[in-house]
């Protein structure tokens, strides 16, 4: 197995850090780097991984540097490692948004002669918290099937991915799956709200909603029917589900997901 290092102990590294552990990767294999203490600490008493302040040292130890900071510190973290040891062999996969494969090249590149290193930048989404994640991956040119082989191992860990051809796709992933899981949430605040207001508990109105998404939502992973096929069986014509989904459509459903998606999309370019 590959040794692994994580460059930020925070709230994606944990998820994946999980994952891997949970799918056998052993401890001793992963080395975490974080300034402050705590994050770190609690990751290496709870896992048993390894861990230290340097993000040199976790870079030097790994053959694949996982890169978990937030997405304004990813080049001036990239410049440090560069700087300090040889980054030569080593495969870099980054979580941060916004921050573009080449950024990352170029800031891990001493000079302008060196050769670009292989790096695979993920989008991955909250749910990797469970491993129900779903992550879009780019590779750059650089990235070998080996290379593929080891980032698909690390996020298929903690959810599932798919490979994406161009790297503006990250933007379309964010859209649909990076922000997506608080779309679903706001749906399901609405519903809840509303069965508060018919006078149902909010304890009650919590399990109604949050047990009724889960199974529709079981319901999808489990069949190999289209989506729109399961909504049109338990859908009949003149029904109470029927009533409330042409309300739904004359409320201009689509459009909203539609524009909210789009908004996504504009968001992810000006942040780029
Ligand atoms: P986080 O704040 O929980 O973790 C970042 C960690 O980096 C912190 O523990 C912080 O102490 C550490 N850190 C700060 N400066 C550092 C440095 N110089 N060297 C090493 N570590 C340093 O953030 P997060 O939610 O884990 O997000 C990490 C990255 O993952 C971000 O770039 C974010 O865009 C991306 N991401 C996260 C999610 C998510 O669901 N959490 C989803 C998609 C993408």
């Amino acid at each position: 197995m590959n040794k692994i290092a994580f460059i930020g102990a925070g709230n994606m590294a944990r998820a994946i850090i999980i994952g891997l552990v949970n799918s056998g990767v052993a401890p001793q294999n992963i080395m975490v780097a974080n300034p402050s203490a705590s994050k770190r600490l609690n990751l290496a008493q709870e896992f048993g991984v390894l861990q230290t302040e340097d993000n040199n040292k976790a870079s030097e130890f790994a053959e694949v540097v996982v890169l978990c900071v937030k997405p304004h510190l990813i080049t001036e973290v990239c410049r440090q490692i560069s700087q300090a040891i040889s980054i030569s062999g080593k495969l870099f996969i980054s979580v941060a948004a916004g921050t573009t494969v080449a950024q990352i090249q170029v800031a891990l590149s001493k000079n302008s002669k060196d050769n670009l290193p292989p790096v695979v930048r993920v989008m991955p989404n909250t749910p990797c918290q469970l491993g129900l994640g779903m992550s879009g991956l780019f590779a750059s040119n650089e990235v070998s099937v080996e290379h593929k082989a080891i980032a698909e191992q690390l996020m298929t860990a903690v959810g599932k991915i798919i490979w994406l051809a161009t790297e503006d796709k990250i933007n379309d992933i964010i859209a649909v799956a990076g922000s997506a899981p608080a779309y679903f949430f706001l749906f399901m605040e609405a519903m809840e709200k509303q069965a508060q207001h018919l006078g149902f508990s909010s304890q009650e109105s919590r399990m109604l909603v949050q047990q009724t998404a889960l199974g529709a939502a079981q319901m999808v992973a489990h069949s190999d029917e289209a989506i729109s096929t399961l909504r049109a069986n338990v859908t009949s014509k003149g029904g109470t589900t029927h009533a409330a989904i042409e309300q739904f459509k004359q409320d201009g459903m689509e459009e909203m997901v539609k524009n909210a998606m789009a908004a996504a999309i504009a968001r992810a370019e000006e942040m780029a």
